[in-house]
C-alpha cells in the first residue's frame, strides 16, 4: 500500500492507475477508522479495481476549536488497518499540503440545503465539507466514491456538489453500521465515557420509535412527538433536533403525502455531539 502525503503525487499516482485501465474508488474520511469507514472500502473494492481513502481531518468544516482539538487521530492504526483491508493508496496529507495559504479565500457554497439541520447547529460545516471535498475530487479525477448514509444530509450535499459543478465522480451510498446495541459506529464515541456510552443507543431508539409511530399512520408531528419523548426519556442526552424529512430534499415531510421519509437525530451526550438516521414510510 502506498502512503501519499503530497497532493500533485496523489493526483499523478491515480491518473497512472486510471492509464493503467484501473476503475477507481475514492473513500474520503477524517480517519480514526472503524467498521462504518471498512464498510465503505468493502463496497469500494466491489465496484471498483484500485480504492483509495484519504485522511484528512478539515478543520474548515469544524465551528467549535475543541471539537477538532479533540478529534481522535491514529495514523499508524488507520494505515494497518486500511492495508489490511484492500485498499491500494492513502493519502493523508498535512494541514499545510492541502491549505498552504491558510485558510482559502474560494469556498464552496452548498446553499440552501447546507443550511438546514446540521448546517443550522454547525454554521459553515457543510461549506468546510464541499470545499474540502471539491479539493478532493479535483485531485482524485474521474472515480466513483462512496459515503456513509450515516452522514445522511453530507450524502445530499455531495450529490448536489458533484451535479452542480459537473464534478467526474460517481457518488454510491452505503448503510449505516451499528454496534450491536443500535449505537451508529462513528469516530466521535471514542469519547464517551462508559456511562455516557451506556445512554447513547437512545438515538437509535428515538429513531425506531419514530418508524413505529409512522407505520401506525402518525402524521409528521406524531412521528417527531415519539422521537421527542425517547430521546428526553435518557437524562444524560440534549437533544438537538428529531424530525421527519424528505428524503431528497430534507425539507420536513408534508403531513399529507405518503411515501418515504428519513427520521434525522442529533443530540449531545456530555462534550460529544452525535447524529444518526433511519429510513421510514410515512402514512399513505
Ligand atoms: P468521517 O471520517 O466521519 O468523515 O466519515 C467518513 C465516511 O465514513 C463518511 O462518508 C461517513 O458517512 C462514513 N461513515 C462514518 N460512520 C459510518 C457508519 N457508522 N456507517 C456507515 N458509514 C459511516
Amino acid at each position: 500500500m502506498e502512503l501519499i502525503e503530497k497532493p500533485a503525487a496523489w493526483r499523478s499516482f491515480l491518473e497512472e492507475r486510471r492509464r493503467d485501465g484501473s476503475r477507481l474508488g475514492f473513500v474520503p474520511t477524517m480517519g480514526a477508522l472503524h467498521a462504518g469507514h471498512l464498510s465503505l472500502v468493502a463496497a469500494a473494492r466491489e465496484r471498483a479495481d484500485f480504492v483509495t481513502l484519504s485522511i484528512f481531518v478539515n478543520p474548515l468544516q469544524f465551528g467549535e476549536d475543541s471539537d477538532l482539538a479533540l478529534y481522535p487521530r491514529d495514523l499508524a492504526g488507520d494505515l494497518a488497518l486500511a492495508e489490511a483491508n484492500g485498499v491500494g493508496a492513502v493519502f493523508a496529507p498535512g494541514l499545510a499540503e492541502m491549505y498552504p495559504h491558510g485558510e482559502p479565500a474560494t469556498k464552496v457554497e452548498p446553499g440552501p440545503l447546507g443550511a438546514l439541520l446540521e448546517g443550522a447547529s454547525r454554521p459553515g460545516h457543510f461549506s468546510g465539507v464541499a470545499t474540502v471535498l471539491t479539493k478532493l475530487f479535483s485531485l482524485a479525477g474521474a472515480c466513483i466514491s462512496f459515503f456513509g448514509e450515516k452522514d445522511f444530509q453530507q450524502l445530499a450535499v455531495v450529490r448536489q456538489l458533484v451535479g452542480d459543478l459537473d464534478l467526474p465522480v460517481e457518488v454510491v451510498g452505503c448503510p449505516v453500521v451499528r454496534e450491536p446495541d443500535g449505537l451508529a459506529l462513528s469516530s466521535r464515541n471514542r469519547r464517551l465515557s462508559a456511562r455516557q456510552r451506556r445512554a447513547a443507543p437512545v438515538l437509535y431508539r428515538s429513531l425506531l420509535a419514530g418508524r413505529e409511530a409512522a407505520g401506525a399512520g402518525a402524521g409528521r408531528r406524531g412521528i417527531e412527538e415519539a422521537m421527542g419523548a425517547t430521546l428526553a426519556s435518557e437524562p444524560l442526552v440534549r437533544p438537538d433536533y428529531a424530525v421527519a424529512v424528505d428524503p431528497l430534499t430534507l425539507a420536513p415531510a408534508s403531513e399529507a403525502a405518503g411515501g418515504e421519509l428519513r427520521l434525522l437525530v442529533a443530540a449531545r451526550i456530555g462534550p460529544v455531539r452525535l447524529i444518526d438516521n433511519l429510513a421510514a414510510t410515512g402514512p399513505a
